[in-house]
């Protein structure tokens, strides 16, 4: 241990790297001060922990400073060495959170969900991950470098907010910020699954997002999905690029990369992506048949829209101040999404389960009742 206290101001910089870690060491340092934002490499923030340096945000050392007696930088508190200065303005990051009943059935469906995403050829090599929010300020998530298909429990990372390991053996996947990002700004948002689906990645590699009302299953789940612009895989600035869409949409489109849902539950995320992918499909099938695609009504797709906000599924479409520009339809214009948030009333306080019930019987309905009209 070293005897004295020497900190590194490093708090004007957003992003803390290996080569900043190995600055401190280098200067004899046992804390760094960070901004309260900063992101911290996972190879920067276990060079830090092995080497005893503390991480100390700003706000953090502010409170240090006004403490009466002198204060040591934050201690680690963690495997991975994160210090009490990573809760910021959140509480706390509770490790006991990963080996909870709950942690342990998120942790078996994660497994579940990346065996199934491997099946369907979603993922290759070590792509996608995927993440829940079992707290406030805790996120159990995939960890990098390992097959969605050869996922295990103990494979498992947890992280907070801010993308610090708080638990787990293997460093946490460098996409976390990505789903961070949702759940710091959309509240409901408790799970997220990101991948490569073909089809849909088609899609995002041409700058365009699916035409709407041609699937009921693709209007009531997804509808109008956004196209988040390109940015290098893992940074911050990747992480920040779908903020304008999260809250009004479930499904991003990753521009030259692949796709984002996020939702209730991770299996229903999974669901997303697979409803995503297979429209994806079905429009690229039937574009080979040489006659044009036939819409759904706009009025029947006022039906589907209602059944969407019982589900109290996201859709810019609720907002009828947008309209004229959001028709139900006509959006094939990449980032032309509207950046208002849904209405909070449309939720409907009944379980997922019944909801996804009433909803198979709804489309089926529908989808009945449009046969019959021809
Ligand atoms: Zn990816």
């Amino acid at each position: 241990m070293k005897n004295e206290v020497k900190s590194i101001d490093i708090s004007g910089k957003k992003l803390l790297a290996m080569r900043d870690a190995q600055s401190a060491l280098a200067a004899g340092a046992s804390s760094v001060l960070i901004c309260d934002n900063c992101v911290v490499t996972p190879s920067a923030r276990d060079f830090l922990a092995q080497h005893d340096i503390a991480l100390v945000t700003a706000g953090n050392a502010a409170a240090a400073q006004a403490a009466p007696k002198h204060s040591a930088p934050a201690q680690s508190s963690g495997a991975y060495g994160i210090g009490a200065g990573a809760a910021q303005t959140r509480s706390a990051a509770n490790p006991k959170l990963f080996h909870t009943p709950e942690a342990e059935a998120i942790k078996k469906e994660i497994c579940a969900v990346g065996r199934k995403l491997w099946m369907r050829q979603f993922v290759d090599g070590n792509g996608g991950n995927i993440s829940y929010r079992i707290g406030p300020n805790e996120v159990i998530c995939t960890p990098t470098l390992v097959s969605k298909f050869d996922l295990a429990p103990e494979d498992m990372s947890l992280v907070d907010l801010e993308g610090n390991q708080i638990a787990g053996t293997k460093p946490r996947t460098s996409e976390i910020l990505l789903h961070l990002e949702i759940y710091k700004e959309v509240p409901e948002a408790k799970a997220c699954v990101h991948c490569h689906p073909p089809h849909a990645t088609a899609y995002a590699i041409t700058g365009k997002v699916p035409p709407n009302l041609v699937i009921p299953e693709f209007e009531v789940f997804i509808g109008k999905v956004a196209i988040s612009p390109y940015e290098t895989p893992g940074t911050p600035e990747f992480a920040q690029t779908v903020l304008p869409y999260v809250k009004t949409h479930n499904t991003v489109l990753l521009a030259n990369h692949g796709i984002i849902c996020w939702a209730d539950t991770v299996t229903h995320a999974e669901w997303y992506a697979e409803v995503l992918e297979t429209y994806c499909w079905t429009l690229m099938l039937a574009s080979q048949l040489g006659v044009p695609i036939s819409h759904i009504s706009e009025q029947k797709g006022a039906d589907l829209l209602d059944i969407k906000k019982k589900l109290g599924l996201p859709d810019i479409r609720f907002d009828t101040s947008r309209m004229k520009e959001c028709q139900l339809s006509d959006l094939e214009v990449p980032g032309s999404i509207a950046l208002t948030p849904r209405p909070c009333d449309g939720n409907t306080g009944k379980g997922p389960e019944a909801d996804i019930e009433a909803l198979v019987k709804s489309v089926t309905d529908a989808v009945m009742g449009a046969l019959e009209a021809k």
